[in-house]
This record gives C-alpha cells, structure tokens and sequence, in this order.
C-alpha cells in the first residue's frame, strides 16, 4: 500500500482544511498555498493519481462539481474571471499525486497569464503532423 496523500487524508478528516462543497464522492477546500485569495481545489474522495485512472463516475462527478464551483468561487471574492487548470502528471507540475482541479479567481491587471505559458516553447508542426497528431487522437 502507497502512503495515503495529503489530499487523503483531508478527506478522511485527519488534516484540517477549509471545506467548501462535499458530496459522496467529491471535496473542495481552500489551497493552503494559494495563488488568489478563493484558490479551490475540486478533488474527488477516491484516490487516483491521473484523470485517466478516474472511474467514468467519478469524472462525472468531479466536473459537474467544478461547472457548480465556478461561478460560487468567482463570486465570493468578486474576481473578474478564473483560470481552470490540472497539472496532470509530475511533467505538468503536478505535485499532489491524487487528481485535482485549480479553480483560480483572477483579477484584471493581477501580473498573471493566459494557460498558453504553462508549456515550454511552441513547437513548429507541419500539416502532415498536425494530421498525424489529430488522427491519432481521433483513433
Ligand atoms: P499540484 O502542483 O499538485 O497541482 O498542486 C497541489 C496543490 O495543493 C498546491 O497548490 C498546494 O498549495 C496544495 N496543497 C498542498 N498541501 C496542501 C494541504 O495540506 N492543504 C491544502 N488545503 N492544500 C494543499
């Protein structure tokens, strides 16, 4: 058995944390790091390290919390918009191995950035790739 994550055992009530939504299968509490005041992290109760592992009704559930989320987030801290975002996998920066979802209030004029500079340098893709790489995400 893997040790527990952090985000486990907040779950299981044996770390403290800022609880704002709940239901059977799903948690969000305020990020202790946070990188606007409201940053919520959406997390589903059941331990998988990547969205891929998510069972289908757990994804469900995690983003249908998040579509509730949003707008409650947004409001509470009168941000003018929000960043959505996963790191998933450790090349993303991820860091808590156990699913999570930013929802991160912004503010215009807040220094931040779009989602497009998280990657590195853009890559410079033929047509032939582009087809390559849309075909193969089609299967
Ligand atoms: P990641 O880099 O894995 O996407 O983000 C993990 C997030 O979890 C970070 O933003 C970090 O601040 C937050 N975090 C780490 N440990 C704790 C904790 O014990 N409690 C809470 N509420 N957030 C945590």
């Amino acid at each position: 058995m893997s040790e527990p994550t952090i985000f486990e055992q907040i779950v299981a009530g044996d770390i403290p944390a800022r609880v704002v939504y709940e239901t059977d299968t799903t948690i969000a509490f305020l990020d202790a790091n946070p990188l606007a005041p409201g940053h919520t992290l959406v997390v589903p109760k059941e331990a998988h390290e990547r969205l891929r592992d998510l069972p289908d009704e757990a994804a469900a559930d995690l983003w249908a919390a998040v579509d509730e989320l949003t707008p409650r987030v947004e409001d509470a801290v009168d941000a003018d918009a929000l960043t959505v975002g996963v790191n998933d996998g450790a090349a993303a920066g991820q860091e808590v191995p156990h699913v999570h979802v930013h929802l991160v209030p912004r503010f215009d004029g807040d220094g931040g950035g779009p989602i497009h500079g998280v990657a590195g340098g853009r890559p410079d893709l033929s047509d032939e790739e582009l087809d390559d790489i849309a075909g193969r995400i089609e299967g």
